[in-house]
């Protein structure tokens, strides 16, 4: 899976992952552009231009970032990565204004079960910069003009909370809807609205993937619509 010493790890053709921190962000590769999807924590820039640079390119080819939702350990360094050149900046259209900085973020509802591990977190996640969003995506969106990474709406984890389907690849990049923990898929915790994070769940299963990447833990590079079909959520 590696693609060399500590560098970025192939989940599928043109599609690598790059550990930021505790969170994971994707470099998606395409007809000359690359997608940052999700970009770690604050200050994670220069891990994701190394990255850039292990695959042979440079921080100048990336085009867009996709944030799968507004929780700082994913949108810390989009501000930093749109500052590089020409990057769109694409975020759910219902989280839009709070990676802008324009709206407060809704707190998730924390199970009991949750609790300890959400103080835990807190603790370790600044907030993230205001960054601006230059196009708010809706469920079927085209993240690209053709049409090789589709948005699908996860609601639940936050209001505005998204998937990237690449249905040409059979895989998809779940966000925080979907985790790895211990080599097992799980709902991934923290939502403000669970049973919409388990529909979503399901929504994604139904999408029929082999490959999923997501917000925390390795990805599953085989049998993942099952994986997140049969997904338990160990503190709900
Ligand atoms: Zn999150």
């Amino acid at each position: 899976m590696a693609d060399g010493p500590g560098g970025p790890a192939r989940v599928a053709e043109g599609l690598h992952l790059v550990a930021t921190g505790p969170s994971n962000t994707y470099l998606w590769l395409d007809a000359g552009a690359v997608t940052v999807v999700d970009t770690g924590l604050p200050g994670q820039g220069e891990v994701v231009a190394e990255a850039l640079r292990a695959l042979g390119l440079d921080r100048g080819d990336v085009r867009r970032v996709v944030l799968t939702h507004w929780h700082a350990d994913h949108s810390g360094s989009a501000a930093e990565i749109a500052a590089w050149g020409e990057v769109e900046v694409c975020a759910g259209r219902a989280d839009a204004a709070v990676v802008r900085g324009d709206a407060e973020g809704r707190p998730p509802l924390v199970t009991d079960a949750e609790r300890p591990l959400f103080e835990q977190v807190r603790a370790g996640v600044p907030p993230a910069p205001p960054c601006p969003v230059h196009r708010e995506l809706d469920d079927g969106d085209r993240v690209d003009p053709a049409g090789e990474a589709v948005v699908v709406a996860t609601p639940g984890h936050t209001p505005g909370s998204i998937a990237v389907h690449f249905p040409r690849l059979g895989a998809v990049l779940t966000g925080d809807t979907a985790a790895d923990v211990d080599g097992q898929v799980v709902l991934g915790p923290f939502h403000v609205d669970r049973a919409g994070a388990h529909r979503s769940l399901q929504r994604l299963a139904a999408l029929g993937v082999e490959v999923a990447g997501f917000g925390h833990g390795p990805p599953r590079l085989g049998g993942a619509a099952r994986a997140l079909a049969t997904a338990p959520d160990p503190l709900g």
